[in-house]
């Protein structure tokens, strides 16, 4: 009887304790979940959110967690199925529209398991090769593919990721077909580029830039609609000065938590992100790479998720048009 009454007591006194711990929890590190290998684009952009949220966050530990494959699925089911108390957070891309066309059997729904946090930046992508192409601009990589055929190594992050989706449109815009090669992240990817394993990448200039400026690899085209303005990209043409009528891709990347923060956190960490992507040095590490911060609308939560929603609704026919899955 009387353990009885103990353990009841025990029971009210630890939900009531359980109930009041106000986020942070104290002693338990937030982590933020990224989709993709250490070293490229999300991975740096989320050690960089890491080391600059510790202080708006009272101190808090912050760690990144590379949580690897299906193109960032993975990791993506991973924090659907975390606790919603803040401490589980997903760092991720343009995939969040991309992978329910993808995936034949989605095991989370993008719209309904998270809470969206806000915008971050967007990325323009860049056509790059290896160093030792034949081709020096982007009309004689055209001839050079087109005369290669499937003998051409195109890397990508897998299926789902955006230097996937930019491979796709790109061999759909020039009736190629390349032998594409998966990776868990386009740092891999580089790596073989610099090796001179694979031929050809789309990837985002957060990832390339200091690769084109080192002449590590050779740089032909930018995906964005006008031509970029950093030096070592300034003379490349858009693809559709190159003649790919259309062709656009950007990468934008948000913050998603587990469905059913509080409000109070939610609250809470809306505000320490915002303080994050407005700080001038967080800024500026971005910019240098070529990311523009978001400062629209779209870092509004309500507004991030109908940005999602429009994206789903404008790469899911071309994507099924496409014919690929990811399984
Ligand atoms: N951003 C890359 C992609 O989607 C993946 C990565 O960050 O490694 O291709």
């Amino acid at each position: 009887m009387h353990a009885v009454t103990n353990s009841l007591l025990c029971w009210g006194l630890c939900l009531g304790s359980a109930l009041a711990q106000s986020f942070p929890i104290k002693d338990k590190p937030i982590t933020l979940v990224v989709p993709f290998t250490a070293g490229g684009p999300t991975d740096r952009l989320a050690r960089d959110m890491a080391e600059a949220l510790r202080k708006p966050l009272g101190g808090a530990t912050v760690v990144v967690e590379n949580a690897l494959g299906a193109g960032g699925a993975i990791a993506t089911q991973k924090v659907a199925r975390a606790a919603p108390d803040g401490h589980t957070l997903l760092i991720h891309h343009i995939g969040m529209a991309t992978m329910p066309a993808l995936m034949r059997k989605p095991m989370f729904d993008v719209l309904t398991d998270f809470d969206y946090l806000g915008m971050i930046h967007e990325v323009p992508m860049t056509i790059v090769g290896r160093s030792s192409l034949p081709a020096n601009d982007y009309k004689q990589l055209s001839a050079w593919v087109t005369s290669q055929k499937d003998k051409v190594n195109l890397g990508n992050a897998g299926v789902g990721s955006a230097s996937h989706l930019c491979g796709l449109l790109w061999q759909a815009a020039t009736r190629t077909e390349m032998t594409t090669i998966q990776y868990k992240g386009v740092s891999m990817a580089m790596t073989d580029l610099l090796g001179g394993q694979i031929d050809v990448l789309c990837d985002q200039t957060t990832n390339t830039l200091t690769y084109i400026e080192s002449q590590k690899i050779k740089a032909y085209a930018v995906t964005s609609n006008k031509r970029l303005s950093q030096t070592a990209l300034k003379d490349l043409p858009t693809l559709q000065e190159a003649g790919l009528k259309g062709f656009q891709v950007s990468v934008w990347h948000g913050v998603y938590a587990p469905k059913g923060l509080s409000s109070e956190t939610k609250t809470k960490l809306y505000a320490a992100l915002r303080s994050v992507f407005s700080d001038p040095g967080f800024i500026q590490k971005q910019e240098a790479l070529g990311a523009v911060m978001i400062i629209d609308k779209r870092t509004d939560p309500v507004e991030h998720k109908k940005f999602v929603t429009a994206e789903i609704a404008k790469w899911t026919p071309i994507i099924k048009a496409a014919g690929v899955y990811a399984d």
